[in-house]
């Protein structure tokens, strides 16, 4: 180096920082780490470079060229020196608008839905707490009840991945959960859950019933209407699926008094500036949104059409932007894909009810032929 970049004398050069930081001292990290934090692995996410991405229930379509152009103009304009509006009043009413939330229910925002599990298992965490799923299902209901310090209870679905609602009456009965966990549709396995079957969990539960509508955009059903008739009922969805997974933004509905109590959970900023800008954006045009959601649930019906045709197959319904799938032999294939450049999920080894399950995402025409190429040259059988 011939001369010192100028800058804050307080900062070291690069030369002196250059030594490796000292790793913690086991006792130490035992000592100050919670144990069954410890224990765990952190939340794998595969790297995906390079590959056809059909993983993670991304929405395929980007923004039409305009619109990402008069996007950038709004974007432009925020005041970045700020700190967000505390209360996110125009956004909500918004979302209320275009999203279809109930008139009469308040909403809190979280840095996508994901921190709208997290702050729900803060606020419900006491010792001897008890949180509650069907499962298979969703993994965060299980990560952040584990994280917040509850318990958590699984409730093994049906084979065919409906609901058991004796074994959920049951379990609601002996284990007393201060929260219970449905998707709807359900992740990973696609379907809706039996209406009535929901219902009578949410009359038996004795604490709060979340019904996580994340596929909500792809299933032309929800229990919105419905938080009129039960006083423990919530409605959580996200824009992430809809497509808008890098903005972080999902929506708790419910009755003001509930969203009182959640909201002083609430990091006061968890919605950016630039997130809440763009967010009212997408939702004027949010009829852009909702034709790709349409040619998605186009999609999805071929693709469960064709790998209904593959030999040894076995596609499950689905009403979300993925379809499950049983193959012959489940992690095989999943290597085979990824060797053709395709990533999909291998959801094998979540659930014994899951053994050789591949959960698929719904990409474009083009993205699902290539998936359906591979999978024909993998499994050859009728054309
Ligand atoms: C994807 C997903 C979420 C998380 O969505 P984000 O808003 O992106 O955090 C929540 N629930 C279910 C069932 C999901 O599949």
């Amino acid at each position: 180096m011939t001369s010192d970049p100028p800058g804050n004398p307080l900062l070291p050069s690069v030369e002196s920082a250059s030594p490796p930081l000292p790793s913690p001292d086991p006792a130490l990290l035992q000592a100050v780490v919670r144990p069954e934090i410890a224990a765990m692995a952190a939340y794998p996410v595969p790297s995906s470079q390079g590959l056809l991405k059909l993983d993670a229930m991304e929405n395929p379509y980007p923004l039409p060229e305009p619109l990402r152009q008069a996007l950038a103009d709004r974007l432009g304009a925020v005041a970045l020196n700020r700190y967000p509006a505390p209360a996110y009043r125009e956004l909500k009413s918004a979302i209320t608008r275009q999203l279809g939330v109930h008139p009469g229910a308040a909403l809190v925002l979280g840095n996508g839905s994901d921190e709208l599990i997290t702050l729900l298992s803060v606020l419900t965490a006491r010792p001897g707490a008890c949180v509650l799923s069907p499962v298979p299902s969703f993994v965060m209901y299980e990560l952040s009840a584990r994280l917040a310090g509850s318990r958590f209870v699984g409730v093994d679905l049906r084979d065919d991945f409906s609901l058991d609602p004796g074994a959920m009456l049951a379990a609601i009965e002996r284990e007393r959960p201060a929260l219970i966990w449905i998707a709807y549709p359900n992740n990973p396995t696609g379907n809706r859950f039996d209406d009535e079957a929901i219902a009578a969990i949410v009359a038996a539960a004795p604490g709060l019933v979340v019904i996580d509508e994340a596929y909500q955009p792809f299933a032309q059903a929800s229990w919105m209407p419905r938080l009129a008739d039960f006083p423990n009922l919530l409605v959580l969805r996200t824009v992430s699926k809809l497509g808008l997974a890098g903005l972080r933004l999902g929506y708790l509905a419910g009755a003001p008094g509930w969203i009182e109590q959640i909201e002083k959970v609430r990091p006061p900023y968890n919605i950016n500036s630039l997130t809440e800008a763009a967010a009212l954006f997408a939702l004027e045009h949010i009829e852009v949104l909702r034709s790709q959601a349409d040619a998605l649930r186009t999609a999805r019906r071929t693709m469960h059409e064709q790998l209904g045709r593959l030999p040894g197959v076995r596609p499950f319904a689905s009403q979300a932007n993925f379809v499950l799938a049983r193959m012959p032999d489940g992690p095989a294939i999943f290597r085979a894909l990824r060797e053709r450049g395709i990533l999909v999920k291998d959801v094998g080894k979540m659930h014994p009810k899951l053994v050789d399950c591949l959960r698929l995402t719904v990409g474009t025409p083009d993205e699902n032929a290539r998936l359906f190429a591979a999978l024909m040259s993998l499994l050859p059988g009728r054309p």
